[in-house]
């Protein structure tokens, strides 16, 4: 398990307000690294329950939320 699947590749802008205060979305059992993170608001920690599509980041400025397209 790699530390860096938890944050996403800064910087990222929300594509709804331009603000860069945007936090990766976790989901699942925590690691301790990634707890630590949780602590230190590095990321947004949804727990175990897995949405279908989840937003894989959250804006902390207007709460926009989207999934960031990986392929295609
Ligand atoms: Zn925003």
């Amino acid at each position: 398990m790699r530390l860096k699947r938890y944050f996403p590749p800064p910087p990222v802008e929300c594509p709804y307000c331009g603000n860069t205060s945007v936090l990766a979305v976790t989901y699942g059992y925590p690691s301790p690294t990634l707890q630590d993170a949780i602590e230190r608001r590095q990321v947004e920690h949804r727990g175990c329950m897995m949405p279908p599509e989840p937003p894989t980041h959250a804006c902390q400025d207007c709460h926009y939320e989207w999934r960031e397209p990986r392929t295609s």
